[in-house]
């Protein structure tokens, strides 16, 4: 079923443009934490962002910095934040790849509560990490 975020790349609904290129689109988030609180996503319906083609990945890369700057010089904020949510559990509501670019404007912005831990375990992860991406498949074949 296509997502709220299909509708708005097909057209069928609306959006307040920021940015777009033949890969990404940005667009003001209709409900901000702050103003100039934007989405960037790319035009590749993936739900999720481990997902993504290199292509959209690359595109994505590029596009962020230069909405980034938008929001900056718009607001006048200083300091900003990139989230991006994936799954239900990890706090994503529309199933279509979407990276917040939040300002931080005095007290409005992203809340944000940083449960910090203590590394262990580091050896057998990193094992389990570099084995995953010695053997990772394109996830666009
Ligand atoms: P998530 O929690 O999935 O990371 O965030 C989804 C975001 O999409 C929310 O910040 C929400 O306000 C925004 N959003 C949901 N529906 C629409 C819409 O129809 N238009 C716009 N511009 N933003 C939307």
């Amino acid at each position: 079923m296509p997502s709220i975020f299909d509708k708005i790349l097909s057209g069928e609904l609306s959006c307040h443009r920021v940015y777009e290129d033949a890969h990404t689109l940005a667009f003001l988030d209709i409900a901000p934490l702050a103003p100039g609180h934007t989405l960037v996503i790319p035009k590749e319906a993936r739900e999720h962002l481990h997902q993504l083609s290199d292509e959209s990945a690359a595109a994505l890369g590029l596009a962020l910095p230069r909405v980034a700057r938008a929001v900056l010089a718009a607001t006048g904020a200083k300091h900003y934040n990139v989230l991006q949510n994936n799954g239900e559990s990890a706090h994503q509501a529309v199933p279509h790849v979407h990276f917040h670019v939040i300002p931080r404007l005095k007290e409005k912005g992203l809340g944000l509560q940083w449960n910090s831990g203590k590394l262990e375990d580091a050896e057998e992860l990193l094992e389990r990490m570099h084995t995953a991406l010695a053997t990772e498949e394109d996830p666009s074949l």
